[in-house]
């Protein structure tokens, strides 16, 4: 066998290149989504934080105005002070201003020192912005009838200190998931690969070796590669019986041809010994007579092989099997009428079955053939077709010489002649014929037959 295909060395190549592109392609879906997880956790956390906040500035404006319309300044000073000394929330901005910009009282934590509060408009919420501009300042306020401005505010400081935080650790994570994106790619890829490297590896060495008893190892667990395997094994097996049998026809057909041939030569070499041109003359007509039969018979083995090895075209269809049983009626009538036998057939109407019609007309012929021959004068030859147990089954019946119990055995080998039929004429191949191209159809050949009495040939079709 020859053998184009260079070794190529494990991960190069088109199973290589492909691998790559699953493991691009894996890592690529995998660190995009993982990212978009990441950026989302992040927008929801900064999200939230800035709700509370503001949560916490509203409530505290509305506890602060709650004490300044009870009591004033002073409950307002004095909840302050309370809140502030408990030390439980982080300290905020506590302004109270009356008219244009008079600050009548002012709470506010050193970490606020950045920023101008005087700037402060008091509108419902506002931002103010630090004088670095690293910070922003969330301020809410209540104006109260007397015209006093009361006002709450928080810096974004701890709040964007705990993001930054967040981002950072958010950094590593994501390098991370890169690192585990490349890296389950290649593991993906390669356990995915590795099957189907096997494969090429094993097809690859079949087809150097030439070997075709080799198969391709098949796993247990049977998945799609491993089915491409034993198909590829199938494949294999067919090949295999395909080359056997034609060796084996092969040899067969020459083991068989050496005794007619022989013949032949024999009839060549004693009309050249001899002078008289009649006997040359006589030796011209048996040799081609002899060489017809031979012609003949090397067609019947050709395709007794064909069919036995199972590279017989079969042209399968649906035939009806009235019809073909009537064709061949019809060719032996005029045998069967010269010789007295009676020729007659009963087929169940509608009768069909899935076969290759050519074929099928040449085993019933030589079924039919055969029974006459074998069926002296006065005789009965029936064929019948029944369909029954799922399977078509005709028969050819006689009431011949029948079959003499050491012959039956042998009646189905190549070139095989009963004692009695010599006399008739034949290769001994009709038989062989028979069966062969019957079993190529999947269905079985047999006979009964009782010497003296007749035989009864029968096929089963599916
Ligand atoms: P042949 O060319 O001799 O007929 P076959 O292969 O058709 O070769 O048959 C093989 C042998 O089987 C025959 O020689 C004959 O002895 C026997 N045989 C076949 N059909 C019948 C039959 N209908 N009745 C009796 N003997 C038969």
């Amino acid at each position: 066998m020859q053998n184009n295909a260079a070794p190529m060395p494990p991960g190069k190549g088109p199973t290589g290149r492909f691998g790559l592109r699953i493991a691009a392609w894996y890592a690529v879906v995998f660190v995009i989504t993982s990212l978009a997880v990441v950026a989302l956790t992040y927008w929801l956390l900064a999200a939230s934080l800035e709700e509370r906040d503001r949560q916490i500035v509203i409530s505290t404006l509305k506890e602060y105005s709650e004490r300044y319309a009870e009591g004033g300044l002073p409950a307002l000073a004095n909840a302050v002070e309370i809140e502030q000394r408990s030390g439980l929330h982080e300290r905020l901005l506590v302004r109270v201003v009356r008219g244009a910009s008079e600050t009548f009282m002012l709470s506010a934590p050193s970490t606020l020192d950045d920023f101008d509060v005087s700037r402060l408009q008091g509108l419902d919420l506002e931002q103010l912005r630090s004088d670095s501009g690293t910070s922003l300042l969330e301020v809410a306020s209540a104006k109260f009838p007397d015209g006093t401005l009361l006002q709450v505010g928080k810096s974004t400081e701890n709040r964007e200190e705990l993001l930054a935080r967040f981002r950072a650790v958010l950094a590593i994570v994501s390098l991370l998931i890169v690192a585990i994106g490349l890296a389950g790619g290649a593991i993906v890829t390669r356990s995915t690969l590795q099957p189907i490297r096997r494969l090429i590896s094993a097809v690859r060495n079949i087809s150097r070796t030439g070997k075709l008893e080799d198969r391709v190892p098949v796993r247990p667990q049977r998945d799609a590669i491993d089915e491409l395997s034993m198909l590829f094994n199938e494949m294999l097996d067919r090949i295999t019986t395909l080359m056997r049998g034609r060796e084996q026809a092969l040899d067969n057909v020459a083991h068989d041809l050496r005794t007619p041939m022989t013949r032949l030569r024999g009839v060549a070499e004693r009309a050249l010994q001899s002078d008289d041109p009649r006997a040359h003359r006589e030796a011209l007509v048996t040799g081609l007579e002899e060489s017809e039969r031979i012609l003949a018979m090397l067609t019947s083995l050709m395709d007794i092989s064909e069919a036995e090895t199972g590279a017989m075209r079969l042209e399968l269809s649906q035939v009806d099997v009235a019809a073909i049983v009537s064709d061949v009626i019809e060719l032996y009538a005029d045998v069967a009428e010269d010789k007295r036998v009676g020729l007659s057939s009963d087929v169940e109407p509608g009768l069909v079955v899935r076969a290759d019609a050519q074929r099928l007309r040449q085993v019933l012929a030589n079924l039919v053939d055969n029974a006459v021959k074998y069926t002296p004068p006065e005789g009965r030859v029936t064929v019948t077709g029944r369909r029954g147990d799922g399977v078509v089954r005709i028969d050819v019946t006689d009431t011949g010489a029948g079959i003499a119990p050491h012959d039956l055995p042998h009646i189905w080998d190549r070139l095989y002649r009963g004692d009695q039929s010599r006399t008739e004429r034949g290769l001994g191949l009709g038989l062989s014929m028979v069966r062969a191209i019957v079993t190529a159809h999947g269905g079985t050949a047999d006979v009964s037959s009782e010497p003296g009495k007749g035989s009864t040939f029968t096929i089963r079709l599916k």
